[in-house]
């Protein structure tokens, strides 16, 4: 196998996260008992929910959880990905699959340059007779299968290709995509985050319309002079 390709598919969002979130927030504000109040209009429930999260109540977001199939990404990445701590992950196993045929992730910045390009393939595939070569040293020993593996794996890069299902409440969601849509952000998992978004805006709009890069919903860049130049920092925000 070669170079992979950025897959994300949705797994599962529940049937009417709209109404989950709706009565979820109308249950903090109402002497009814929020499951006799389903009747509302899906219009009036978004700008409810609009209104909510202007006022900075975020955790009835914690209700609503989206599970993500991602495919095509580097270890690079998903060392990043798993700092995320208000999430739940079940990433492909490098013990239990064999990864003499590994795909792997070429950067942009790589793939476009014939010389570094070049030298990248060359050590990718020296690392593959690498890992073959230890699995049949292994083998020769009477050490087979996830035992060898696991071992063999030391010699991976982090360009290997990866699989992994992350699930994440929509307060997650929305604190991920202001950090990992920033300009600043690695480019794949900014790539990432940018694909998760759309399919996140698609099913539920009210929550997610505004969501990205946490410049946009601040009006200044956090980064301060590390910034992208896309907004001004704070301080000069704040005339300092
Ligand atoms: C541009 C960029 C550069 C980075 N560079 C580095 C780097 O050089 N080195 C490095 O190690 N990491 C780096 N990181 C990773 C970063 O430090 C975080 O580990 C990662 O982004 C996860 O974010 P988080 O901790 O805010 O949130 P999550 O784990 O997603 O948690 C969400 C929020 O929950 C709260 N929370 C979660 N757990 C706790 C807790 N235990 N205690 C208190 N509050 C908690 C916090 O408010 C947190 O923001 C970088 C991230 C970015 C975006």
């Amino acid at each position: 196998m070669g170079v992979a390709r950025l897959r994300v598919e949705l797994l599962e969002v529940c049937e009417d996260p709209l109404e989950l979130l709706y009565l979820s927030y109308r249950q903090c504000y109402s002497a009814a008992f929020v499951a006799d109040l389903r009747e509302a209009k899906r219009e009036e429930k978004e700008a409810f929910l609009r209104r909510m999260m202007a006022s900075g109540h975020t955790s009835p977001l914690e209700h609503v959880k989206f599970t993500f199939a991602i495919e095509g990404v580097s270890r690079a990445l998903t060392h990043q990905l798993v700092r995320h701590r208000i999430a739940s992950y079940s990433q492909q196993s490098q013990r239990y699959v064999d990864m003499r045929d590994f795909s792997y992730i070429v950067p942009p910045s790589i793939a476009s340059d014939p010389v570094a390009r070049g030298e990248f393939e060359r050590v990718i595939a020296e690392i593959r007779k690498g890992y073959e070569r230890i699995m049949q040293r292994l083998a020769e020993r009477g050490i087979s299968g996830e035992e060898a593996q696991q071992d063999a794996r030391f010699l991976l890069p982090q360009a290997a290709e990866t699989k992994i299902v992350v699930t994440m409440n929509c307060r997650e969601l929305l604190h991920f995509f202001g950090q990992r849509c920033c300009q600043r952000a690695q480019w794949e998992i900014r790539e990432l985050a940018y694909r998760m978004l759309e399919i996140c805006r698609q099913r539920l709009p009210a929550v997610f319309e505004k969501a990205g890069p946490k410049c946009e919903a601040l009006g200044y860049c956090p980064e301060g002079t590390f910034g992208c130049g896309r907004y001004p920092t704070r301080e000069e925000v704040l005339g300092r």
